[in-house]
């Protein structure tokens, strides 16, 4: 038995997330889908992105345009000009907690992923910061993913698994991989492991400095 959360991100992607939502539904699985704010700024995404929601999915911020990690940016309006509008553009459909997820490129978890501008932002907005313990790389291996993924599962109690709602062929075998999940002894939970939520509510309440650059200290010198 294991303890498996699910969370879809980079979308939402017309041709990828209804399915993904259905895949879902039809087990009754709640999710959470972290989005690409500008991808919510054409009203088809937008309405996925509601859609979501209203299927008891929660929808987190998943920065505005996912291009340099914020801990390799330079300057200190990062966090207003990634996190701020795309919290905007989650609206109504945000969580109470406000679910941000930064991002390594290519899945890492380090000192790529934040900087104290950044953190500073997260602790005054509320934010909740929810990174991962698990990385199926479905991105680049739209096929062998679901063996990975689920040999996580099984070396962990509670897997905390980021996989992309995004068209690169992975999502056809969501179905497969839930059910072969199920079959191993998963509980399916849409709560967050607590040692991936280094930051709840707008406190820091785990280490955060492994996630820290110095870019900007670097920048006064
Ligand atoms: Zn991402």
């Amino acid at each position: 038995m294991f303890d498996l959360t699910l969370t879809f991100d980079n979308g939402p992607e017309p041709e990828v997330t209804p399915m993904v939502l259905d895949a879902l539904g039809r087990r009754g699985i709640k999710s959470t889908f972290f989005v690409i704010g500008e991808k919510l700024r054409e009203p088809e995404r937008r309405l996925l992105a509601a859609r979501a929601h209203a299927e008891g999915h929660w929808i987190g911020n998943h920065t505005l345009t996912h291009t340099v990690p914020l801990g390799l940016q330079r300057g200190i309006e990062t966090a207003e000009r990634e996190i701020a509008p795309t919290q905007a553009l989650i609206g109504d459909l945000a969580h109470p907690q406000r679910w941000f997820r930064p991002f390594g490129g290519g899945g890492n978890l380090d000192d790529r992923l934040l900087k104290p501008s950044v953190v500073d932002h997260l602790c005054t907005g509320g934010y909740s910061c929810v990174l991962w313990n698990a990385i199926s790389r479905d991105w680049d291996d739209p096929d062998g993913w679901v063996e990975r993924a689920l040999t996580q599962c099984r070396t962990q109690a509670w897997s905390l698994m980021v996989l992309h709602d995004l068209p690169t062929g992975a999502m056809r075998h969501l179905e497969g991989f839930l059910d072969r999940a199920a079959a191993a002894g998963a509980r399916f939970r849409q709560e967050f492991p607590p040692d991936c939520v280094p930051i709840r509510a707008g406190q820091i309440v785990r280490p955060i400095k492994p996630y820290l650059s110095t870019i900007e200290e670097s920048a006064l010198q």
